[in-house]
């Protein structure tokens, strides 16, 4: 028994075998689903202070939790397996003070990529890799993790494959690098929630603009061309495929006043 896994587990979790990383990875993914995934999707469909804030207040298409359950677990077995490699073979050094460095640039750098890829599986000739993840017209917590599997793995080996090669350039943290996918899981599920939380007014504010609500993604759902980016708006107002009553719409869903057709737009 190794008894650096107890005391130092961040240090010691590479010396794990191959199989037994993926055991564990997909044992804590199986896990988090159920308890993160599982009371969110209580939460969105019978409280009833989120039932007033969903975006589009639409049923769930026919077939789609059913659809999304199962690309749930294709890509936790999916991550399981680049997640263990990623331990394996990626950043490895834990040098105190560019914890934050590598959290940036891995934040920056997954919104770049999955603006990319993202945009190029919306073409026709590959929309069929992407098709999975637009079961959901209406996003459900289940939409966040449904995908098909060579989506996800072109979309996870682009993002820390990358990181993977700078990492043997750059002193990326693997903390920094876990850090920003924890935090990429958490705004996934708020961007998929199809309830909005935010304040208009935080979104007045330029700082407040950093981060996308999740009516942002939800019109994405929606409308199929534009808001392609990830958490943040950068990609889409730089290229130009932002809708432009986004702020209009959100501020309506967060009052109660949620969209009741897929194809509505708010004239500004
Ligand atoms: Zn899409
Ligand atoms: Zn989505």
């Amino acid at each position: 028994v190794n008894t650096n896994i107890l005391t130092k587990p961040f240090e010691s979790i590479e010396t794990f075998s191959w199989t037994y990383l993926f055991a564990f990875l997909m044992a804590y993914m199986i896990i988090r689903s159920l308890l993160i995934q599982g009371s969110l999707y209580l939460t969105v469909t019978r409280a009833e202070c989120a039932k007033k804030g969903r975006i589009f207040k639409l049923p769930f298409g026919a077939g789609q939790l059913k659809s999304e359950f199962i690309a749930t677990i294709n890509t936790i077995i999916i991550d399981s397996i680049l997640f263990a490699a990623l331990v394996k073979l990626g950043p490895n050094n834990n040098i105190p003070g560019n914890i934050i460095f590598s959290y940036l640039f891995a934040f920056i750098w997954f919104e770049i990529w999955f603006y990319v890829s993202h945009r190029a599986f919306h073409s026709p000739a590959l929309y069929w890799i992407h098709k999975q993840h637009h079961v959901a017209k209406v996003t459900s917590p289940l939409t966040a993790m449904s995908f098909s599997i060579i989506e996800r793995v072109i979309v996870i080996t682009g993002g820390v494959g990358f990181l993977t090669i700078v990492s043997a350039f750059l002193p990326l943290s693997r903390n920094g690098v876990t850090l920003y996918l924890l935090t990429n899981y958490a705004l996934n599920l708020y961007g998929h929630s199809n309830v909005e939380i935010i304040p208009p007014r935080f979104l007045k504010n330029p700082l407040g603009r950093i981060l996308n609500a999740s009516t942002y993604h939800a019109l994405h759902h929606a409308r199929y061309n534009g808001h392609y980016g990830l958490f943040t708006p950068f990609m889409d107002t730089f290229l130009k495929s932002d809708f432009n009553d986004y702020l209009e719409v959100q501020s309506k869903a967060y009052q109660g006043d949620g969209l009741t057709s897929l194809g509505q737009r708010i004239k500004t």
